[in-house]
């Protein structure tokens, strides 16, 4: 199967519902979104590509992104999306690692490519339609790769996840049925970069025939995003939970209510209780959470808006805290006992990355994905992120969760954002520091935490930022975080 056919197969059944959106304006139905999607597929197969080639996608996110990228998978080749915020020449590293032979910009990501001397072919995706209805998307396999998937590089140089046609309709249709419905009345804006997983959440919309939205801004600004969602009403959005902060910020300061928004999906990286507590009060039951990275995208577990909205529940507070339980298709276990590595095997996890057989074999063991992340699980299923364990610190041999000791400090009515790393120490292996954007003064953040955590948790040092580095996910780099603080040589 191509995944694909969900695009195909709402062309016939609703071909004239509204599919792409320029803000409010409806560029194409779905017959319209389909033919174009043909056309596309038809220019590049006269252009000698072939199944199984990659075309990359550098641009924007705009309704000819989604044209684009279905003329690709109509061809039967692979979509290697690139994060629209990268620097030229971070997107051509993954324009050569991935042997992309073509890729699909817009006049300002074209500019940026060619200022960094790219070799590969480019082109509009509205430059090499052709007008050949007949070409349907060609015939692929579960396991061809349908999408490759760079992440977004916190820990390292981005790796290339292999995503195959199989992958994308477990992980849809396990979303479909466990975390959110969705039909043709809902409207998905997209405001976080398509080449994650704002535009992974595209199948899910295409598969129930609902609209796809893309701000004229491009990007996520709230006054815009909130106008739109009150414009279509049913609004999705799947966000990073720094938007989901800004979002509450925004919408609290201008007495917005968001009553438009039916949905938001929150989901990349931890989201501290304080914001999502803000954010359930301002807008309501309309967040969601889910967990996955890369190597199984959007599907290893949920959190639906009950568990995170019903305060009545007495496990509530834990839940929240939470990433909810294992998603259908897949079975999630702790390596070694109640807290440890989390593990994941079923059929939204990837075949393997791209070139890389040492980082797959390290990664795929004994027939599961090690994901990373240190997690416990409890009696009913829930499961708790700790931390990434390349960010865990172990200091005079007792682990310390980074995460644990921000959410304390994050309490504060003084800090508005923190981030824990470890520092080497010559006589505790590492020593804890706490990075903080706010107001507070260290003595009054020193005696916070004293009441809410143990002695040897509590930073040893306080570095205050202006702000944090963040990659273009909003993710904070802690990397860049160890080296500026790392002890002198
Ligand atoms: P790289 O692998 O290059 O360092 P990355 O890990 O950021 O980049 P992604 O696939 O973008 O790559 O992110 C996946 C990671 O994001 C997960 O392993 C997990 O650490 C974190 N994450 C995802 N969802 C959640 C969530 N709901 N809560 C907490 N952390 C999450």
């Amino acid at each position: 199967m191509n995944i694909a056919e969900w695009l195909a197969r709402r062309a016939r059944v609703s071909p004239g519902s509204q599919a792409l959106f320029h803000g409010r304006s409806c560029v194409a139905d779905y017959a319209a979104f389909d033919a174009r999607a043909r056309g596309v597929a038809a220019g590049l197969r006269a252009r000698g590509i072939a199944p199984g080639d990659r075309v990359a996608i550098f641009m924007g996110n705009a309704p000819d992104w989604l044209i684009g990228f279905y003329g690709i998978l109509y061809a039967g080749a692979a979509a290697v999306p690139i994060n629209a915020k990268l620097h030229g020449r971070e997107a051509d590293f993954i324009l050569y690692d991935s042997g992309a032979v073509l890729c699909f910009v817009d006049a300002v990501h074209g500019d940026s490519l060619r200022a960094a001397g790219v070799s590969c072919a480019l082109d509009a995706p509205a430059d090499i339609e052709e007008d050949r209805p007949e070409t349907g998307p060609v015939a692929r396999a579960g396991e061809d790769l349908a999408w490759l998937f760079y992440t977004s590089g916190t820990t390292g140089r981005p790796k290339g996840v292999r995503i195959t046609h199989g992958m994308i309709a477990a992980m849809a249709l396990s979303y479909l049925a466990d975390v959110d419905r969705v039909d043709g009345r809902d409207a998905t804006i997209y405001a976080a970069p398509m080449s994650h997983g704002a535009g992974l959440y595209n199948f899910m919309h295409v598969q129930a025939g609902a609209r796809h939205v893309c701000p004229p801004s491009g990007g996520f600004d709230p006054a815009e995003l909130l106008a739109l969602a009150e414009h279509f009403g049913r609004a999705h959005l799947f966000a990073a939970p720094t938007m989901v902060r800004r979002l509450t910020d925004h919408a609290v300061h201008h007495g917005a209510r968001g009553d438009g928004l039916r949905t938001v999906v929150y989901a990349g990286g931890p989201m501290y209780t304080a914001d999502i507590l803000a954010a359930v009060d301002h807008f309501g039951p309309k967040f969601v959470q889910i967990y996955g990275q890369g190597e199984c995208p959007m599907a290893i577990t949920a959190l639906p808006r009950a568990d995170v909205a019903d305060r009545s529940h007495p496990d509530w507070r834990a839940r929240l805290g939470s990433v909810g339980r294992a998603q259908s298709l897949v079975e999630v276990a702790i390596d070694g006992g109640d807290v440890g590595e989390v593990l994941v095997r079923g059929a939204p996890v990837m075949p393997g990355y791209w070139k890389n057989d040492a980082a797959t074999a390290d990664t795929l063991r004994d027939g599961w994905l090690r994901t990373g992340d240190i997690g416990r699980l409890d009696a009913t299923g829930y499961l708790t992120l700790l931390d990434r364990s390349k960010d865990v610190i172990i200091s005079g041999g007792s682990n310390i969760y980074p995460r644990e000791v921000e959410e304390v400090l994050l309490t504060h009515p003084g800090v508005r954002e923190a981030s824990v790393i470890g520092r080497t120490h010559p006589d505790w292996g590492e020593e804890v520091v706490a990075c903080v954007v706010g107001d507070a003064d260290e003595a009054a953040l020193r005696a916070h935490c004293a009441t809410q955590i143990a002695r040897f948790k509590i930073p040893k040092a306080f570095v205050f930022l202006p702000e944090l580095p963040k990659n273009n996910y909003g993710k904070v780099l802690k990397t860049a975080l160890r080296s500026a603080n790392a002890p002198p040589d």
